[in-house]
């Protein structure tokens, strides 16, 4: 699982998503999360993005904050969703993030 963080120079717009897979040799809280698929969507409605476990049986595409459609995006492509301009797009890897947080 990859962590993306983006940020708008247009509007400022700024928001970060897990996006994937859990990693099985992870040691996990939350057994169920075994079984999830985080996956990046644009609420049209809220103009943001919102990631969703797609394998949760309680997710039906739908923005769970609005119930609007959502749209699936791939997250290394996707473009702001307030001003449709370019985003600066930064990959965090999990294991990485724990010693370096503080840059
Ligand atoms: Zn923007
Ligand atoms: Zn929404």
């Amino acid at each position: 699982m990859n962590v993306y963080s983006y940020r708008c120079p247009s509007c400022g717009y700024q928001s970060k998503h897990m996006i994937g897979t859990p990693d099985m040799d992870q040691t996990m809280t939350d057994v169920n999360t075994e079984f999830a698929q985080y996956r990046l969507f644009v609420c049209k409605k809220e103009q943001k993005f919102v990631h969703a476990d797609i394998l949760d049986s309680q997710f039906d595409g739908k923005c769970p904050s609005d119930t609007s459609e959502l749209e699936e995006v791939q997250p290394l492509e996707v473009k702001c969703p307030r001003c449709g301009k370019d985003l600066e797009i930064t990959e965090i890897k999990p294991l990485a993030t724990a010693d370096s947080a503080t840059e």
